[in-house]
């Protein structure tokens, strides 16, 4: 995810603040969700419990790189995921962060299309 251009962007926004931001692993007895941002700790699940819905309708279960570029995107810049307007299907975040992160990966992931996590079925 720091190899991506958004990523690294992501990252030194968060290194330059006075704040420590800890990443850690999704751990089950603890967490309600498997992945947040919340009290400067971002949490990822390698095993991800929902799927995100992709261009096409598809459902994939989020990468941990899709999973920090999302968290981190929340965390750096305060974008939110909800659309702001009808035109939009999803919000700052997940365009400007998470997407731009997808897109760069190798190899490159799809965009996310609908905020929220969904059952995988
Ligand atoms: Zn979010």
């Amino acid at each position: 995810m720091k190899e991506t251009q958004r990523g690294k962007e992501l990252y030194e926004k968060l290194d330059r603040r006075e704040e420590t931001y800890t990443i850690r692993e999704y751990d089950k007895a603890i967490d309600q969700a498997d992945m947040y941002y919340k009290d400067l700790t971002i949490v990822v699940n390698p095993n991800p419990l929902d799927c995100i819905i992709v261009k096409g309708g598809r459902r994939v279960l989020p990468s941990v790189e899709r999973q920090l570029a999302h968290e981190m995107g929340h965390a750096a810049t305060g974008f939110g995921d909800a659309p702001r307007h009808p035109l939009e299907r999803v919000g700052p975040n997940i365009d400007k962060n998470e997407n731009a992160v997808a897109k760069q990966l190798s190899p490159p992931e799809p965009e996310r299309s609908v905020p929220g996590g969904y059952a995988c079925k």
